[in-house]
């Protein structure tokens, strides 16, 4: 089959579009003709290589699959054949307590399509019979190809950790890529109040198109946190939607209110932040980790993108050919919302 794959970590030099030989079809998992795949930040995480993750190589990426399935395993029923469906991206043991207790990301042996399996990058995908959703006729299968990740990761953020409520404020960081910006639409339609961060004017109209109430420059205001603070009547937020990490943490934390709430999925500028404790105690706050989300978040996620309650936000569409300048492109920052790839 053709894919895009690398055979040693690196930069987007590294990666080939060719001829590959497929993973064979084993019982319980289907077999998808890929219509679409997203690229994500994991994806240039997984390709650059790191030393705590050794992965067999070749290795193709691809966490975000949209396409249609062709064939199934032993013990699948084959009514799924022909179907159009997009990808749970988790792989989970399902006999561990986290697994039985239907917490599919905190599994003991929580992997990813993608990352530690072969993903989307390529023209067909073997996963597991229990990682996918069927969509109806009409799906507008790119918009959720571009959303399903993001959407699934927000929604267990906003909705199982943080449990942002109406009339609630958020402050939404690093707005303008996939994960923040469907936070705010998410946040939106729970009836919050966004504050949102971004760093270029270009992105700041965007935001501003999503929803977001207040918009701040973090490039041409530094001191953005007080704003914040100001916006808030000197209380802060109720909540803070992190995933930039190192850069922003202080002040993260800095812009909470009274028992707020800390939510993170990432650190996309360094994993070291400076936490003040006694503001976290004194303040009563909580900070809470987030990763992926269960297979039921993950068809809420899918249902919302469905009944168009959240917009999908394609930057670029890109073929398999043209893959690293797609790669290129998301690993620039100039992109707003996602980039994808069509086969
Ligand atoms: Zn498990």
């Amino acid at each position: 089959m053709k894919a895009a794959f690398f055979s040693e970590h690196g930069d987007s030099s590294k990666l080939i579009v060719g001829e590959i030989e497929p993973k064979p079809l084993l019982d319980m998992q289907i077999k998808i003709k890929v219509k679409y795949a997203a690229l994500n930040r994991l994806d240039i995480y997984t390709r650059n290589g790191n030393p705590k993750l050794k992965i067999p190589l070749p290795h193709i990426g691809g966490s975000d699959v949209v396409g249609e399935v062709v064939e199934v395993g032993e013990n699948v029923s084959e009514s799924v054949i022909g179907k159009n469906v997009v990808v749970y991206p988790v792989l989970f043991c399902k006999t561990c307590e986290f697994c039985l207790e239907g917490e599919h990301s905190l599994c003991y042996s929580f992997s990813m399509i993608g990352e530690h399996q072969w993903g989307g990058f390529a023209e067909y995908i073997v996963v597991p019979s229990d990682n996918y959703h069927i969509l109806p006729d009409n799906s507008d299968l790119k918009s959720i190809c571009s959303m399903s990740l993001t959407t699934m990761t927000a929604w267990r953020m906003l909705k199982s950790k943080a449990q942002l409520k109406k009339d609630q404020t958020i402050l939404v960081l690093g707005a303008g890529g996939g994960l923040s910006s469907t936070a705010i639409q998410i946040s939106k339609l729970i009836g919050a109040t966004v504050i949102a961060t971004t760093g270029s004017d270009e992105k700041l109209k965007y935001v501003k198109q999503l929803g977001a109430d207040h918009v701040l420059n973090y490039s041409t205001n530094p001191e953005w946190s007080k704003e914040v603070w100001e916006i808030t009547e000197k209380k802060g937020v109720d909540v803070v939607f992190e995933s930039t990490g190192e850069k922003t943490w202080e002040s993260s934390l800095r812009s909470l209110k009274k028992g707020g709430k800390l939510v993170t999925a990432g650190a996309t500028t360094g994993f070291n932040g400076k936490t003040n404790i006694g503001l976290v105690f004194w303040k009563q706050l909580e900070i809470l980790g987030s990763t992926m989300a269960s297979i039921s978040e993950f068809h809420e996620a899918i249902n919302l993108i469905q009944t168009n309650k959240i917009k999908p936000n394609i930057d670029k569409i890109y073929s398999l050919d043209e893959i690293k300048q797609a790669y290129d492109h998301l690993e620039s920052g100039k992109h707003k919302g996602k980039v994808l790839i069509k086969f």
